[in-house]
């Protein structure tokens, strides 16, 4: 069974992106996931690499956003500088039709004097690794008090490269009130237990194939 975008509810500004970028019919992860992210639920999603994750949770970030208030309002935790980038790309790829939506990308290994630049300059949306997000958010460099969705992309990938008291940190700084979305390939029980710690009544979608 195919879908097409335009039966959910997403703004007419997104619908024209993915029209654009030849996004047709949504994957089959994006298809059981995205009508309970844009309901504002917590999800966990578990899908192969290619499966269209990275959209799915994108699409949720810029629908919560509040493009006129310059404030950080989401935060998207990579295992990896290669993943946030393309996380972050493809963010503001699909932003494309949202005026002026600023995504800044930190992670480790790269310099501190342009990420505390731009971090006094604001953004929307963080995307970066937890434990430079961490260095930044523990010396006051982060604001999340207006956080409104929190994503952890390849959360099994994150806790084998050792950031689980990094993540558990971050986390503890969010706002409660606030929409958490966690990708993974795989679901071991580390995973099981920080999803029930740090979301709310999570819908788990689980998807084999890659469309
Ligand atoms: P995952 O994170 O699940 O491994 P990605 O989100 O990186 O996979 O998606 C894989 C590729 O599929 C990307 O190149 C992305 O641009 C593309 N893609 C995602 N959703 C769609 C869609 N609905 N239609 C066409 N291409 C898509
Ligand atoms: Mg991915």
């Amino acid at each position: 069974m195919t879908a097409s975008f335009t039966s959910i509810s997403l703004n007419p500004a997104l619908l024209n992106t993915l029209n654009d970028l030849g996004y047709k019919e949504m994957t089959a992860i994006q298809q059981q996931s995205l009508p309970l992210i844009l309901s504002g639920k917590d999800v966990i999603g578990q899908g192969k690499t290619g499966s269209g994750k990275t959209a799915a949770f994108s699409l949720g970030v810029l629908s919560n956003l509040n493009a006129k208030r310059f404030r950080v309002q989401s935060l998207i935790l990579c295992p990896t500088r290669e993943l946030a980038d393309q996380v972050a790309n493809e963010v503001r790829t699909l932003a494309r039709g949202i005026h002026n939506i600023k995504v800044l990308t930190l992670c480790g290994g790269m310099p501190m004097g342009p990420q505390i630049g731009s971090l006094e300059h604001g953004a929307h949306i963080l995307v970066g690794t937890p434990g430079r997000i961490l260095d930044h958010l523990s010396k006051g460099r982060i604001d999340l008090s207006e956080l409104n969705t929190l994503v952890l992309d390849e959360a099994d990938r994150m806790l084998d490269m050792g950031f689980q008291d990094a993540l558990e940190s971050i986390i503890s700084e969010a706002p409660k009130q606030r929409q958490t979305l966690l990708f993974s390939a795989t679901f071991p029980k580390t995973i099981q237990s920080i999803a029930s710690d740090i979301m709310c009544d999570p819908e788990m979608v689980k998807v084999e194939s890659t469309h």
